[in-house]
């Protein structure tokens, strides 16, 4: 087969890819079509990992051949069983890692292009054009190791392996993180430039640009405490995704160039509207310090009063006669696994009269729609499930709010207490219900490692429990009313 024709078959190959990618993507949009989406996603990859395998054939070595397998082998050794065995719950910080390793790879083709064409000096008859793979591989440089690094400590942070205490002095050392990362910026950029204008510089210069990039990577994500965590996971998604697209561009690969596009624009646009929910800036975030600091080191407020414990028969009782009741799910409702046990609880209570709603803020659990994945899971219908501003009106009409293992979507103080590191949050204002009842094990603080005046207010009580055994014991109590 001639050059041509198989250049042809792999550009055939590559359109069929991404338009897989994204109608697998359109997929996503809904729970019912959402695995469907994925493996039609997955099929594109599939096709785009052959088409490259042809392309490489015309001029692969036998070498190249044993690298590439092992590589293939590798890859699919490490990532199917985890992929498998993972808990729902441990599937945020599966997904920060896997994101981790994308930005990780494009670093790492940036290095190896730097290497091959002598720091951008020589270049092959077919690597064009040369502006793009020198301006894509430094981008993909900064931007992929960036990416890796920082993922790799909210991976540390979501699995909560790095102990509280050490966390708390990352926290409050936020000033001094955020200024060094525009040192550490403006010096991998610096780097990135002084490379790309003088061709031929030996290799240590592109490790430099991918050490200060990486140290940057960490230093953002460090002190990120708990309220602005979700903003910066889905930031480094996209940043991910932009850097893929960079390394295609270098290495004149549509499929990537694609792929790497749709990562990186649906990504910032679930940064910025992320961004927007938690009332946040993306460089507030990143170079200057907006609430965390000081008062989340302190762990914010002290306790307020005393709580009131409730009982399973007396939740009951009260939602049993409510005309209303808003059900606030919480990442304790994923770790529990609560969600059918919920439904059923919401089933039996409609069938007594009762009109039942979910309230969802943007950040509850541990990544964006993680309640509606869940409550989906369940056969909660759509429309049952309310976003924060479309509910949030409704708190001081309803009779009885029960919280489900949430605690920061609920906290007063992001409203009420400017000493809060979490002041400014938009939350759900649970707190304006006639009767809020509250699922959880303990008094333990949620992930943002703070108090909630919530616990301590007059018209709050606490069932205490895992939350599965405390809604089963509450239906329980509901049948025999
Ligand atoms: P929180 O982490 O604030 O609180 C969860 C609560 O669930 C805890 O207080 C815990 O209390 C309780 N809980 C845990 N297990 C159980 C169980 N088996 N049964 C009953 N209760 C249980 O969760 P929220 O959803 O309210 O808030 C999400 C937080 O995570 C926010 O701070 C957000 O910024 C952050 N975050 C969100 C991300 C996202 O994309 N959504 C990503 C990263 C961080 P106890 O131990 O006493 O039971």
């Amino acid at each position: 087969m001639t050059s041509e024709s198989l250049n042809y078959i792999v550009d055939v190959l590559y359109i069929a890819a991404f338009a897989l990618f994204i109608y697998g993507l359109s997929g996503l949009t809904g729970p019912k079509t959402a695995v469907r989406g994925n493996w039609i996603a997955a099929v594109g990859m599939g096709i785009a990992v052959l088409a490259t395998l042809i392309k490489v054939s015309e001029t692969a070595t036998t070498l190249d051949w044993i690298l590439i397998g092992a590589g293939l082998g590798i890859g699919v050794a490490l990532g199917i069983p985890p992929a498998l065995k993972t808990k729902m719950t441990a599937m945020p910080q599966l997904v920060a890692l896997f994101n981790g390793v994308g930005g990780g790879t494009v670093a790492l083709i940036a290095w190896s292009e730097f290497i091959e064409t002598k720091g951008f000096s020589e270049f092959k008859p077919d690597q064009s054009p040369t502006v793009a793979l020198v301006v894509g591989s430094l981008f993909a440089a900064v931007i992929g190791s960036v990416s890796f690094w920082g993922s790799l400590v909210a991976f540390a942070k979501l699995q909560e392996s790095i102990p509280k205490n050490v966390e708390k002095r990352l926290v409050a050392s936020a000033k001094l993180f955020q200024a060094s990362n525009i040192v550490l910026l403006l010096a991998a950029v610096g780097a990135a430039v002084y490379i790309g204008l003088h061709p031929g510089l030996p290799v240590w210069w592109i490790v430099a640009v991918l050490v200060f990039a990486g140290v940057m990577g960490l230093f953002v994500v460090f002190p990120i405490g708990g309220a602005d965590m979700p903003v910066v996971i889905s930031l480094l998604n996209a940043m991910t995704g932009l850097s893929a697209a960079a390394a295609g561009l270098a290495l004149n690969n549509t499929a990537m160039i694609v792929a790497g596009m749709i990562v990186g624009a649906s990504g910032s646009i679930l940064t910025n509207l992320m961004a927007v929910a938690m009332n946040r800036s993306i460089p507030a975030i990143v170079f200057g310090s907006f609430g965390g600091g000081d008062t989340a080191a302190a762990g914010g407020s002290a306790e307020q009063g005393t709580v009131k414990a409730t009982s399973a028969s007396d939740a009951a009782i009260q939602m049993a006669y409510a005309n209303q009741v808003i059900v606030v799910p919480g990442y304790g409702l994923a770790v529990a696994q609560a969600q059918h046990t919920v439904k059923e609880m919401a089933d039996l209570l409609e069938s007594k009269g009762v009109e039942v709603k979910y309230a969802i803020h943007p950040v509850a659990g541990r990544m964006p729609g993680h309640m509606n994945v869940l409550l989906a899971e369940a056969d909660v219908e759509y429309d049952a499930m309310k976003e924060m501003d479309d509910i949030n009106g409704e708190f001081n009409r309803t009779d009885v709010t029960i919280v489900i293992g949430a605690n920061d979507v609920t906290n007063p103080a992001a409203r009420n207490d400017p000493s809060s590191p979490i002041h400014g949050m938009p939350i759900l204002n649970v707190d304006e219900s006639r009767s809020v009842i509250v699922l959880k094990r303990s008094m333990s603080s949620g992930y943002a490692g703070i108090e909630n005046p919530l616990f301590f207010q007059p018209q709050t009580s606490m069932l205490f429990g895992d939350a599965k055994k405390s809604v089963s014991a509450v239906i329980e109590e509901l049948k025999a009313l």
